[in-house]
């Protein structure tokens, strides 16, 4: 973990906009409720079973309405990442640098989801690292996936 990051119980400092799924779009919604329950969920759709990330209100496949919430291992691989230098907050001035992954699923049709990758900011992670997802519950009622090396 940065040594800045243990000044808080969350890897984000405090101050930046948080998420408000009560607030989001419905169908985000399955997703926010499997994350406090420590579950990753990828939507999937009924008709033709083809997953897809971020969440949508129509497959992006064959057009149907008919989308569920499939849970899968909160596992992937790095397809890429990169090291932050320049806040794109104000807050975020002590957090830099920090990294962000795109993190492949091939569990769910290799759907990528992107989020930060805790430890240490200044190494180089390898492309197509193993790395596990790691739920941090916030007192607003929320969680967010963050994602870490897998051992
Ligand atoms: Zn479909």
């Amino acid at each position: 973990m940065a040594p800045d990051a243990a000044k808080s119980r969350y890897v984000l400092p405090a101050g930046m906009p948080m998420p408000d799924p009560a607030r989001s779009a419905p169908f985000h919604h399955g997703f926010w409720e499997a994350a406090r329950r420590h579950e990753l969920v990828v939507q999937r759709c009924r008709s033709c079973a083809t997953f897809q990330f971020g969440p949508e209100e129509i497959c992006h496949r064959c057009h149907s309405f008919d989308l569920g919430w499939e849970s899968v291992e909160a596992v992937g691989k790095i397809y890429t990442w990169e090291r932050i230098w320049h806040p794109s907050f104000p807050v975020l001035k002590e957090a830099c640098p920090y990294l962000v992954v795109l993190v492949e699923l091939p569990q769910a049709g290799g759907v990528r989801m992107m989020g930060n990758l805790l430890g240490d900011p200044r190494r180089d992670p390898p492309i197509g690292a193993k790395v596990e997802a790691v739920f941090e519950d916030h007192d607003e009622g929320f969680t967010l996936v963050q994602w870490r090396l897998a051992e």
